[in-house]
């Protein structure tokens, strides 16, 4: 058996690792690289792995890091089961089309020179409709079922309490007689998170594959975000202006949603008209209401105390350009979310436009802004910035959250692993940047006396199988499987699914019988 880290290696964005393990090729997560341009374009070379040759594509959550080249994958070839979770599958439906039209607008952008250079075009690694033709693709499966992928394969998907519908996986494969147990972090998410639950705890691994996004860091503002973001509400609303937030459109949207709905409840602020303007987080906020199953008991308690923050009466969604130029018409007593979060492209602009100008209005930003973008120049200091072609004095009060993460903090990557009842026989850290990754590759073993290792990009790793099966485990798995025909018979099956379970029954029972002869 052998893992290959073709994404997410020594980096942050382009999550992909393939597990082979004798005729069966298992992928996990299938993400874009993302950030500066010589990892952007690892997306246009082929797949290192021939697509149609991957019996199973897992997906761990919807994020576009970890899922952005799926429609890549269907269309170079890929014929295998995929399968992510009700929730994932929901938001792949608003994310993915979305950047099958970023590609689009990309490449027309690039052809538009090519062609005055007289250079060859180029085509989009995917388009729009390329994304919503494979999302149906995907099988919606439920956490903590134990699925069978086929005899010696069973997976399972857990809550990583990271965005809705996110998952640690699980994955069980048997050799001969030796079972291996790997487990994917998939994105660890932070605890006491709005909406999510707190990551699953997991019992055993032989392999786990972790994220180390916050592997050198703590969250700073953990307990004060509602605090802070109370003050700004309340100071703006004083000095009679507006608080434009730029935010993501899928969870960052919808935590702050989450808080300021805990305010209104509280009687903690004044009453404020709250506005969201962007198309995609209004359909993220959809699939939201549409998996109420999802949310934990903290959410569950403050909507039965009769608040729902995603459906709050001071709460406007603005689909049209026309409702979004409406909001620039209003001076004070609003609370704008728009993305894109780091300033740099959508509707964003005209708000910050409308309203960077005036003092008494705040720009509060509630996540990463990475060099380079107008998000980050704002947030140093800078006293105006362009937008639109027009030079904005920035007069507004600049103010940060950094508490809306949703990842674990260092401490919680080292807790959520202490938490293993047996603690992996080797990690495999990636889902970070160099820094991060070397923090945790010397912290890991300093706690847990457990190997940790960074993979180079594209390094493969042969796996040593686990333990042996004894008699005992398989006899309690024949006769957990021989109760189920049971019920199962009774069912009246097709005649296809009853071959199927007749052929499991019987593999078990020859391996029984190895076992049992030694
Ligand atoms: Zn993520
Ligand atoms: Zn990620």
């Amino acid at each position: 058996m052998q893992i290959t880290f073709y994404g997410a290696a020594q980096t942050v964005t382009g999550s992909c690792y393939l597990l082979e393990t004798g005729d069966k090729k298992i992928m996990v997560d299938c993400g874009m690289f993302q950030g500066h341009r010589l990892s952007r374009e690892r997306n246009y070379l082929p797949f290192a792995v021939i697509p149609a040759s991957v019996d199973y594509l897992l997906l761990t959550h919807a994020h576009i890091d970890h899922s952005g080249l799926v429609p890549k994958f269907y269309k170079n070839g890929f014929k295998g089961r995929a399968l992510a979770t009700d929730a994932t599958v929901d938001l792949l439906e608003v994310l993915l089309p979305d950047s099958g039209h970023i590609q689009e607008m990309e490449i027309e952008r690039l052809n538009r020179k090519a062609r005055r250079a007289g250079k060859k075009l180029l085509d989009p690694i995917y388009t729009a409709e390329d994304a919503f033709g494979c999302v149906r693709e995907i099988e919606r499966v439920k956490y903590k079922q134990v699925i069978s992928l086929d005899n010696n394969i069973s997976i399972r998907f857990n809550d990583a309490g990271h965005i809705l519908g996110s998952a640690i996986l699980e994955i069980w494969v048997r050799e001969g007689t030796k079972q291996t147990k790997l487990v994917f972090s998939g994105d660890l998410g932070a605890k006491d998170k709005p909406f999510v639950n707190d990551p699953a705890l997991i019992d055993e691994a032989d392999y786990l594959v972790m994220e180390c996004t916050y592997g050198d860091r703590l969250h700073q503002d953990k307990g004060h975000r509602l605090e802070k973001l109370r003050q700004v509400i309340k100071e703006t609303y004083d000095r009679g202006g507006n608080v434009i937030i730029p935010a993501f459109a899928v969870e960052r949207t919808q935590d702050l949603l989450y808080d300021i709905g805990q305010l209104v409840i509280k009687n903690e602020i004044p009453p404020v008209q709250v506005f969201i303007d962007s198309p995609m987080a209004v359909a993220a906020t959809e699939v939201f209401m549409k998996h109420p199953n999802y949310f934990d008991q903290d959410t569950g308690k403050l909507i039965a105390s009769g608040i729902n923050p995603l459906a709050m009466p001071n709460l406007h969604f603005s689909r049209t350009a026309d409702e979004s130029r409406q909001i620039n018409e209003i001076k004070s007593g609003a609370i704008v979310l728009s993305a894109s979060g780091m300033c740099d492209a959508g509707r964003i602009k005209h708000h910050l436009k409308h309203n960077l100008w005036r003092p008494e209005c705040t720009v509060l930003f509630v996540g990463y802004q990475a060099p380079g973008t107008k998000g980050q120049r704002l947030l140093s200091g800078v006293g105006s910035i362009r937008i639109h072609g027009e030079e904005i004095a920035v007069k507004a009060g600049i103010k940060s959250i950094d508490g809306y993460s949703s990842h674990a903090d260092q401490e919680g990557l080292l807790e959520w692993l202490g938490s293993f009842n047996k603690l992996p026989g080797r990690v495999f850290l990636v889902h970070g940047d160099p820094e991060a990754l070397a923090a945790m590759e010397k912290l890991i073993p300093e706690k847990t006396r457990v190997d940790a290792y960074a993979p180079a990009w594209q390094e493969t790793i042969q796996l040593t199988p686990g333990a042996e099966f004894s008699a005992e485990d398989l006899q309690q798995a024949y006769h957990a499987v021989a109760a189920k025909m049971d019920a199962f018979l009774k069912s009246a099956p097709e005649q296809a699914d009853f071959n199927l379970v007749m052929k499991r029954l019987k593999d078990l029972e020859i391996l029984l019988a190895e076992v049992k002869a030694g």
